[in-house]
């Protein structure tokens, strides 16, 4: 991308209505607007990386055997009286009339909508097991939307349901939940733990969350530091095996680590007090098994093996896709800006010219820019004739990891330069090298 061609409405002051870093930073680099309380428009660049974040959770879930699909943000409240949290969900669910005075509602979560669609059209064991999820915006009118898209009233979120003819399959369906959420977010240059917690209004007999820690967090988080030491990485999960996703499982629990909700003295007090961590936390995302709670309210049966007709078993599992941009930014920024992991990145290298115009920098840039798009990399060029320091300023706010600054004097030796957004480092290279290098880095992401 041109930036002379972009939409990048960035702010050069700190907006006063932003309180913590990352919701100052989507506003001042021209991501987000708001449009009301809690709702936003997604400006060019917030929207890229709302996508880029969307493939991967798509990706992961895909790779985990989950069957992707989408839903309406709109349902009728005649299910949600079935399941009885018509009533329940009280002033968080956004509630309104069609012109027949039907109830309708904005979806705040797909329990009951799913558990209709299957129970119109599955009816057998040998159909299961099956996870079904979609990427759908959400409306809950929360009472007091803050800080941009971390909490807002209208976010995306993937949600994610399993079906399964008894416990032992709906175990292996959160087993791999919560390998497949680890993935996710190391995918992402997170590092999320998931921490044992309450089920609220979902219901349920065991969830877990996944935390972001960082000082802006809305939880109190409570774990033993050994948990920040484990590592996903490449290992060869079989989705297919309960006794792979198992074992994962077992090593992220072990370790003691939970929010304030299911916090427990004693426990905690046992682990060797240089272990012990008391921090705050982003929560990004959610597992539950919940049984049968929504299958027996709304008669979604399945004939298992022995012929009886037995209640499906279910489980929800949640991803603040949205949300997960503020998280991000949040664990990884500094006093210039954002500075994004390699994995979800607007664009993969950012090329600054020095002297707009002239012939040869101009050359350069271009060779630069057609050679990464060449490779299938996306490269933001700013060919505006600015300041370099305008330019510079610019490219550490939008927060791009890698930047190669083009200008008279280093093309005189034959070099450009490379520069680290994270580390600041740079170094000078012929404009082959750059390129090759660039290219080397984003090859394992
Ligand atoms: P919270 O406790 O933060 O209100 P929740 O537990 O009610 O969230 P879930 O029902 O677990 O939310 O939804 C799954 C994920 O959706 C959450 O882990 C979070 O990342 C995201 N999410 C929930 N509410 C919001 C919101 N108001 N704005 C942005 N993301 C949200
Ligand atoms: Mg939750």
């Amino acid at each position: 991308m041109l930036l002379s061609r972009y939409f990048l409405p960035v702010l050069k002051e700190n907006p006063a209505e932003a309180q913590i870093a990352s919701h100052r930073l989507m506003l001042r680099a021209g991501m987000i607007k708001q449009s009301s309380a809690g709702i936003y428009s997604w400006l060019p660049l917030g929207f890229k990386i709302l996508r880029k974040l969307e493939n991967i959770v798509h990706e992961e879930q895909v790779r985990a055997g989950h069957i992707p699909m989408l839903m309406p943000t709109l349902q009728s409240a005649d299910l949600w009286r079935e399941s009885g949290r018509y009533e329940a969900y009280g002033q968080e669910m956004l509630r309104i009339k069609d012109r027949h005075e039907r109830d309708m509602l904005y979806g705040p979560t797909n329990e009951e909508l799913i558990t209709d669609i299957f129970r119109t059209h599955v009816g057998s064991y040998k159909d299961l097991p099956m996870t079904l999820y979609h990427i759908q915006w959400k409306f809950r009118d929360e009472i007091r939307p803050r800080f941009g898209v971390m909490r807002g009233r209208e976010f995306f979120m993937k949600d994610g349901y399993n079906f399964d003819v008894d416990h032992d399959s709906a175990l292996h369906a959160y087993n791999r939940h919560l390998v497949s959420y680890l993935r996710t977010y190391e995918r992402m240059g997170l590092q999320a733990i998931p921490m044992r917690a309450d089920s609220g209004p979902i219901g349920g007999v065991d969830t877990h969350e996944f935390l972001v820690l960082a000082d802006t967090g809305e939880s109190e988080v409570f774990y033993d530091s050994a948990i920040t030491d484990l590592k996903i990485g490449d290992r060869d999960v079989d989705y297919d095996s309960y006794e792979d996703c198992a074992t994962v499982l077992k090593e992220w629990t072990t370790p003691y680590a939970r929010t304030d909700e299911t916090h427990d003295d004693a426990l905690f007090d046992a682990i060797p007090q240089e272990r012990q961590r008391k921090s705050r936390g982003i929560e990004v995302g959610q597992i539950f098994y919940f049984g049968t709670k929504y299958s027996e309210a709304m008669g979604a049966t399945v004939v298992s093996e022995s012929g009886e007709r037995v209640p499906v078993h279910m489980g929800s599992h949640g991803i603040g896709v949205s949300r997960l941009i503020g998280a991000i930014i949040e664990a990884s920024h500094d006093e210039n800006g954002i500075i994004w992991p390699e994995g979800v990145t607007p664009f993969h290298c950012g090329i600054v010219n020095l002297k707009q115009g002239d012939s040869e920098t101009n050359a350069a840039c271009d060779a630069l820019y057609n050679g990464l798009r060449a490779l299938g990399l996306d490269p933001l060029y700013d060919d505006r004739k600015e300041r370099a320091g305008g330019k510079f300023a610019t490219m550490d706010l939008i927060g791009l990891p890698w930047r190669i600054t083009v200008g008279p004097r280093g093309l005189n030796n034959g070099v450009v330069e490379l520069t680290s957004r994270r580390t600041g480092h740079s170094q000078e290279m012929p404009v082959e090298t750059a390129l090759e290098r660039v290219v080397a880095i984003y090859a394992s992401h």
